[in-house]
């Protein structure tokens, strides 16, 4: 491999940057995983997961995988053969899950609405209203495409099911957004909530975490749909024991249980507050550089990760290449039809100020290479305005 000073700044939306506390903690040897103090081990990460979801009802599953295997964990458990599902097609992460539950036998009505849009509330309440005989099944929220930096309103899908007096189970994709922006699974009444453990979990991959309501339990016990790996009747078992029914990623726990300890030494809403912050920050310099951002209305802006449109004629591809090459730098792709026309820097997980000045500082010089008139340091200023302003004063402990 190429030799590279300094260490690598990883701008991408996930994986994220792992603390040194949470990469030490994995430096473990094996152990029983069926062992007396196992059990407990993993209940304590799930209690503390629950607020980070924000439920107290809800149970939570660990399922050895990735985020999309928390997908495919969530459909297969609670719905059948030829069910129909809504769901909005805006972004790579949306229609891909769209497709799975295709391939896994549902019958999806998919709304497509442009890649920068958020989910189409209106068009769900009208659909769902319509639908007096209540043959929609499931409805499915991206609640942060990642791909194009939107957060789309869970709260406005759960209004909509509510207007229309509808049961229909609701589905909510959060893998990059539960524990970087706020995420009401009970208010909201999420039944499924999905997320992974390499974002704003900061852990690496190799969990999909699943958020699971008392209504999507009950409906995994007539769900037609074939499952066995992922099945919730052994995940429900492991929700009250802490023991898995596989060899679980051992390591990738102790890394969870360090970085929930972060996230509770912070405090969630600190947590949150952080990466509003840190959002605007990067949205002020990509307007400093007169770019567009791919979220179409600042409402639907993403506070965890910013999918920004290079101008007419400069290869988004290239940036990310110089980016790597020269300052060894790694900005997020712009994914299927974004490519070349998108970079992303994604500020979710363990970051701070000083970080996205620096992201805000390579892209700069990046896009300049790549070919973009703009003038070095507008970004970075635009920033730092925003954090000289917003940046808490943590007075130092005397220990
Ligand atoms: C990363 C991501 C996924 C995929 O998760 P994997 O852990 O890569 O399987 C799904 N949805 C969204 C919104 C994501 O950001």
């Amino acid at each position: 491999m190429t030799f590279r000073a300094g260490h690598n700044h990883l701008f991408i939306p996930g994986p994220t940057n792992v603390p040194e506390a949470v990469r030490m903690a994995m430096n473990q040897p094996q152990q029983d995983q069926r062992g007396p103090d196992f059990g407990a081990f993993v209940l304590g990460i799930m209690a503390d997961l629950k607020p980070i979801f924000g439920t107290t009802r809800g149970t939570i599953m660990l399922f050895p995988g990735s985020g999309c295997g928390a997908w495919e964990a969530s459909i297969v458990n609670t719905l059948s053969p030829g069910d129909r599902v809504l769901m909005a097609r805006h972004g790579h992460f949306s229609t891909l899950w769209a497709r799975m539950a295709e391939d896994l036998g549902l019958e999806v009505e998919a709304v497509d609405v442009a890649w920068g849009a958020g989910t189409p509330v209106n068009e769900f309440a009208r659909r769902l209203a319509a639908d007096r005989e209540g043959r929609i099944r499931a409805v499915f929220v991206t609640h942060n495409e990642t791909a194009t930096g939107v957060t789309s309103n869970v709260a406005g899908v759960r209004a909509a099911l509510d207007a229309s007096f509808h049961d229909a189970l609701l589905f909510v994709d959060g893998v990059s957004s539960i524990g970087s922006i706020p995420f009401r699974m009970d208010d909201w009444g999420v039944d499924l909530a999905v997320t992974g453990s390499q974002k704003g979990l900061m852990s690496p991959a190799g969990l999909g975490v699943l958020g699971v309501s008392e209504k999507a339990l009950a409906a995994s016990a007539k769900a037609g749909l074939r499952r066995s790996f992922f099945a919730f009747a052994d995940y429900a078992v492991s929700a009250k024991t802490g023991y898995f029914p596989h060899t679980p990623p051992t390591a990738v726990l102790h890394g969870l249980r360090a970085a929930l300890n972060r996230i509770a030494a912070e405090g969630l809403d600190q947590v949150f507050a952080r990466h509003a912050r840190l959002a605007e920050g990067i949205r002020a310099g990509v307007a400093a550089w007169g770019l567009q951002p791919c979220a179409e209305h600042p409402s639907l802006a993403s506070n965890t990760v910013t999918a920004i449109r290079t101008p007419q004629g400069v290869d988004a591809r290239e940036v990310i290449r110089i980016g790597l090459e020269r300052f060894n730098t790694s900005f997020g792709s712009g994914l299927a039809q974004l490519a070349g026309k998108v970079f992303r820097i994604g500020h979710l997980g363990d970051l701070n100020e000083g970080m996205c000045l620096t992201a805000l500082a390579v892209a700069e010089m990046s896009l300049r290479a790549a070919g973009a008139r703009l003038a070095l340091g507008a970004g970075v200023a635009a920033a730092q305005e925003i954090y000289e302003r917003t940046a808490p004063v943590v007075a130092l402990a005397a220990e």
